[in-house]
């Protein structure tokens, strides 16, 4: 399989403040966020050309930098701009962007006090692969060995890249086992999400998803919890021990880059896809799509 290297392409990419060639948007070996991991990141999707819950994004941005002891030199609407940049220049209709921001090299030890914080934006096309019937068949899942930590032993609430260390390790587990991601719980044993996507049961009729109190609350997350109850469905954010699956006639993942994800299979557990993963999908791609001038024309009025 030959891969277009993402070090290796046309295009710009945001960097501190400048427009450089994608090619030359370089950082030196020694990095404080390479090698201490004092880096934080965003996920986001463009549908129609709109960045979808851009600002949320961003303010997440913000806080997981703040959480990891460092203040973005750019605001929420500097980087909300920058990202619409990026996506514009690129001529992005169906894409994804990847904000990043790191401790530079000025220091290079555990204390990091006097490192410079860099932020770099890059955006690429990514059209949906998958019909939504090839995706209703649903994703398989295995249960990792790997759990969640506890809020005091890391920093739970950030995107912060040294979380992702056991997420790759979960993630290649379960691709050597034939799975397509790994379900993690939590320090407590219970059950908390995937390696990069939320998770919801439907138990009797009635969606159950576990509380965010040492996992990311995801944007999406958020988001089809508020579609579930505009669709009139029973919600419940709650502590869900892994024996509960067995309850389960429908699971599903979500996360900008899944969206809604059915899954058909956690290790033993068998599940079917149905009617309410099936209106999710719709009412969130729905959602994604509803086209965002309103909000945008805010956002650039307050920048
Ligand atoms: N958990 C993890 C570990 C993730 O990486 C993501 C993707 N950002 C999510 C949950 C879902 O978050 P969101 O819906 O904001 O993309």
């Amino acid at each position: 399989m030959s891969l277009l290297s993402f070090d290796d392409r046309d295009g710009q990419i945001w960097f501190n403040g400048e427009l450089l060639d994608w090619r030359d948007a370089k950082i030196h070996v020694l990095s404080h966020g390479l090698h201490y991991a004092s880096a934080v990141f965003e996920g986001e999707r463009v549908y129609d050309r709109q960045i979808f819950k851009l600002t949320e994004h961003t303010e997440r941005l913000v806080k997981s930098g703040r959480i990891l002891g460092f203040e973005i030199p750019w605001s929420v609407a500097q980087i909300d701009e920058a990202c619409d940049l990026v996506v514009e220049k690129a001529g992005i209709v169906d894409g994804y962007v990847r904000p990043i921001a790191w401790r530079g090299s000025e220091m290079m030890g555990v204390s990091a006090q006097k490192t410079r914080i860099n932020l770099a934006i890059a955006a690429w096309e990514w059209p949906a692969y998958f019909t939504p019937e090839a995706r209703m068949e649903g994703i398989t899942m295995t249960i990792s060995d790997w759990r969640r930590p506890a809020p005091d032993t890391a920093p739970t609430g950030s995107k912060a890249a040294g979380l992702y260390m056991i997420c790759t390790l979960s993630k290649h587990a379960a691709e050597a086992k034939g799975f397509s991601d790994a379900l993690m719980l939590d320090y407590r044993g219970l059950v908390a999400e995937a390696t990069g996507a939320n998770i919801f049961l439907v138990i009797n009729g009635r969606i159950h998803t576990p509380t965010p109190d040492c996992f990311l609350d995801g944007i999406t997350r958020r988001t089809v919890m508020d579609l579930a109850r505009l669709h009139g469905y029973d919600i419940t954010e709650r502590a869900i021990r892994p024996e509960e699956l067995a309850d389960a006639t429908e699971v599903f993942i979500t996360g900008t880059a899944v969206e809604v994800t059915p899954v058909r299979q956690i290790d033993d557990y068998r599940f079917t896809p149905g009617e309410i993963t099936r209106n999710l999908m719709e009412a969130y791609d729905a959602e994604a799509r509803r086209p965002h001038e309103a909000a945008a024309m805010v956002r650039h009025s307050a920048a």
